[in-house]
This record gives C-alpha cells, structure tokens and sequence, in this order.
C-alpha cells in the first residue's frame, strides 16, 4: 500500500536550501516499504527539489549563483503581479521533484548525496509531499 506523508519547512529567507534528508528518511521507516520508489515533491510555484552535497560553502553558492542564473526584475511581465517571476522561472528550471529508488528499507543516495529542499520566494510556510509506492 502507498505510504504519503506531508511535512512543513518554515523558510528564513528569499533565497535558501534545506537538507530534508533526515525527514525523508523518516518517512521511508514509517512506511514499513522495503523495496519501491519514492516521490519527494513540493506543491509551490517558487520552490525547488534537487539532491546533491550538503557542503555549507557549496550550499551557500548555490543560493548565491540562483540570483546571478535569473536576475531579479529583468522587465519580466509576471512581475506586473507579484513581482517574483526570477522565482517562477528558477523553479521551473530546477524542478518540483525528485524521484528515488528505495532498497532495503532506505532511499538510495550517493554517499555526497542530500535531498534540498530550495525557497525562491521566501520566507514563507511551506509544504513538501513524500509519497513511497
Ligand atoms: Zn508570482
């Protein structure tokens, strides 16, 4: 039976990554799924999903570069509305989730591996969907 689970991330920042890892793990146990896949996805048009090294120099050029990758308030026409449309395209460009295998009981990750959750709008209450099959 399909296991789905949604955590909450309170955002600090505009711009900032969160290692989910560890509530992603979490999941995985409470699921009692041995062997399938896992959907780790963020319901929001200005946040991202992405895995790779939680190195804090890495991570803070990371959040860094995003601004340099898509400038803020280019003329873009989105911002007539909110003014964030650097966000809307940064998320589209990253992408909302991630998907993984999971074998015996946990999600396979390389050993420099980390899921990131990344805000584009922040700070903001958000929502992250973890769902194993
Ligand atoms: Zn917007």
């Amino acid at each position: 039976m399909p296991y789905s689970e949604t955590i909450e991330i309170k955002t600090k920042s505009s711009h900032e990554i969160v290692n989910i890892t560890w509530q992603v793990n979490a999941a995985v146990k409470k699921s009692e799924i041995k062997d399938g896949n896992l959907i780790v996805f963020t319901p929001h048009t200005t946040t991202a999903i992405t895995v790779n090294e939680d190195e804090s120099r890495l991570i803070k050029d990371i959040e860094n570069k995003l601004l340099d990758i898509v400038p803020k308030g280019q003329g873009y026409l989105h911002d007539g509305i909110d003014g964030n449309a650097h966000s809307h395209i940064l998320a589209s460009i990253i992408g909302c989730s991630v998907a993984l295998p999971v074998i015996s009981g946990n999600p396979v990750l390389g050993t420099w591996q980390s899921i990131l959750f990344i805000e584009l709008d922040g700070p903001r209450n958000r929502k992250v969907i973890i769902q194993i099959i």
